[in-house]
């Protein structure tokens, strides 16, 4: 199968943490579709989501063990956010291997911070930095789960619990958004309850019509 296009990659998480841990494109399917398979694939989606800004750069490393060594990184940040805000979600503790995880990040994301003249508190890595996008986005999750319970927006699961497993910031007025994307889950959904009312419908009437 040719990976989708990283321009293509639907954005309906609402904030940088929430479109990371939204880079699975199934979570509950057999063979997961990774949409950051490559180091390349990762550097181009930091870019289209603003995880490296116009006049920051990232140089991917060359050797196989660095590029491992990124994958492997990328891949335990986005499992351990996945964790942490799915317990959130849920009501549970967050789990405590998940916040080592995500404090690592955070950690090396603070030893980059610097007021700026503006005096606004910013990210300022190496130049080329190919973990910044990690740092910006545990920084993120902070200001996600702050933002939560301050109730700016409600931390929400897909309600297609059979494809999707993607979860989304509900800034919607009355708090009750229910899909990732209407366009996507919304109407899958809406279809499937359609085809199981009418084979309801179906069966009932083949009942109803049997010889007695
Ligand atoms: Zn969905």
């Amino acid at each position: 199968m040719t990976p989708r296009l990283i321009a293509a990659i639907r954005l309906d998480g609402g904030r940088l943490c929430l479109d990371f841990v939204n880079t699975i494109h199934d979570r509950y399917a057999v063979a997961v579709e990774d949409y950051l398979a490559t180091p390349e694939r990762y550097a181009e989606w930091a870019r289209r989501v603003g995880a490296v800004e116009a006049d920051e750069t990232l140089a991917l490393p060359r050797s196989e063990a660095g590029r491992a060594r990124l994958m492997a990184d990328m891949r335990a940040l986005r499992d351990a956010l996945y964790r942490l805000l799915a317990a959130r979600l849920d009501g549970f503790p967050l789990p405590a291997d998940a916040l080592r995880v995500a404090n690592k990040w955070l950690l090396a994301a603070r030893k980059d911070q610097v007021l700026a003249s503006d005096g606004r508190l910013v990210l300022r890595a190496a130049a080329g930095d190919a973990s910044l996008p990690l740092k910006r986005i545990a920084l993120d999750l902070v200001d996600t789960l702050a933002g939560a319970d301050a109730g700016r927006f409600k931390l929400r699961r897909c309600a297609n619990r059979s494809s999707c497993g993607w979860m989304f910031a509900d800034t919607s007025k009355n708090g009750r958004r229910r899909w990732c994307a209407m366009e996507t889950c919304g109407t899958a959904s809406k279809m499937a309850t359609l085809r199981r009312r009418s084979s309801t419908r179906s069966a009932v009437a083949a009942q109803d019509g049997r010889p007695r």
